[in-house]
């Protein structure tokens, strides 16, 4: 069994596939290439933002928007610390400070809560500067931007939504990578919607900062890109990827976000009552990135995990460690530990299981039932 099984969705549109990969092939159109601009603007209509400027990748992208917004040292940016690394990675790239902030128990989220108090703290007692605030969509549900947005406004801080996992889902009528100020996503092949290699986009209403994007991914281009009018990066989406992102993307809208709901279903609908199943609140939609569930311990996670190894059934944890507890970040300020209680406990009992719109009803049934083998012992 796979834990993604791409190759199943491969093999399923091959012809499609194949022939927008040929037709790119033989224009030659590598970069740059009409396929960028069309998906652009269908990404761009999808999620329901004026702009979507492609990248390389969805790490680039969160950069790229802390770049545009000139953040840089003194500035405190204020990221889950339950997380992919990439999340924080940016902020000191930038060089500015990552402050770690806990998430709701159920939802796994940055709580809103525990963001107020950690902006308190840093407006009373550093010389750093609130500007940012970096919500992830995780797991494929969209953060509570109902109270983050809220919060952002009332502290005068940018929203950036680290909608890598949560393309596709939704809140209320709106959909994920449409609540920051910029959203930035991810088309690595196991995200919701995936490419073949590396590739993001970021999203925004703004047209000021669509500009300055544009031109921050572009070595800082002015009037053309051997005019060079501030410090950028490299950071394009491939032709080919774009291609076969478009075809991608009409299926992801047809079918596959659907699929993967009704596989949640299926699994919720078997495993609730043995261990802590997905909460997905009133109101939302997930895109299920991962599907999570929640053990008793860390004794009972390792048992599971290898329960369904020995049956050739992959599981993940996502994550083993806080972003706090990281070496890379050892040297960052204003760490405490005690103010992330639930980040910490969540990383030793998480486990994601196998999740994909191709996955069969046999399939979530033998997993569940080697999960309840396990925890009914
Ligand atoms: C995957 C991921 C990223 C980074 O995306 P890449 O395309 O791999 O650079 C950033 N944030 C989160 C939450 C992710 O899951």
């Amino acid at each position: 069994m796979e834990f993604r099984d791409l190759k199943k969705q491969y093999l399923l549109y091959k012809e499609e596939i194949d022939s927008a990969i040929e037709n790119v092939l033989m224009r030659t159109d590598f970069i740059n290439g009409y396929p960028v601009g069309q998906l652009e603007e269908r990404l761009a209509e999808y999620v329901g933002t004026k702009h979507c400027i492609t990248c390389a990748n969805g790490t680039d992208a969160l950069q790229l928007a802390l770049m545009t917004w000139g953040i840089g040292t003194g500035d405190a940016v204020f990221i889950p610390d339950f997380t992919f690394f990439s999340t924080g990675e940016v902020v000191p790239l930038v060089g500015a400070t990552p402050i770690f902030v806990d998430i709701d128990a159920d939802t796994y989220n940055m709580s809103p809560e525990s963001l107020e108090n950690a902006i308190r703290f840093v407006t009373g007692q550093t010389d750093l500067q609130p500007r940012v605030i970096i919500a992830v969509d995780l797991f494929g549900q969209p953060a509570d931007y109902g109270k983050i947005r809220k919060i952002a406004d009332r502290y005068h801080l940018f929203l950036l939504e680290d909608g890598a996992q949560g393309f596709g889902g939704s809140m209320g009528d709106k959909r994920a990578c449409s609540f920051g100020d910029i959203a930035t996503t991810s088309f690595f092949p196991a995200k919701p919607l995936g490419c073949y290699g590396d590739g993001g986009a970021i999203f925004t209403n703004n047209n000021e900062w669509e500009t300055l994007l544009r031109s921050y991914k572009v070595h800082g281009k002015g009037e053309d890109k051997y005019d060079n009018v501030r410090i950028g990066m490299n950071s394009r989406l491939d032709t080919l990827q774009a291609a076969v992102l478009d075809v991608k993307l009409d299926i992801f809208r047809k079918s596959e976000l659907n699929a993967v709901n009704r596989v949640a279903l299926l699994y919720t609908e078997r495993l609730r009552n043995i261990v802590k199943a997905p909460v997905v609140l009133e109101g939302y939609l997930s895109s299920w990135a991962q599907y999570s569930i929640l053990c008793s311990n860390t004794t009972e996670r390792s048992a599971i995990q290898k329960a369904l190894k020995d049956k050739g059934i992959p599981s993940m944890v996502y994550y083993q460690k806080p972003l706090h507890m990281q070496d890379a970040f050892h040297d960052v300020k204003y760490i405490h530990p005690e103010d992330l209680p639930v980040t910490t406990d969540i990383c030793q009992r998480i486990l994601s299981l196998p999740m994909h719109p191709y996955l069969e009803v046999g399939e979530i049934d033998e997993i569940s039932h080697i999960i309840e083998s396990i925890c009914s012992k």
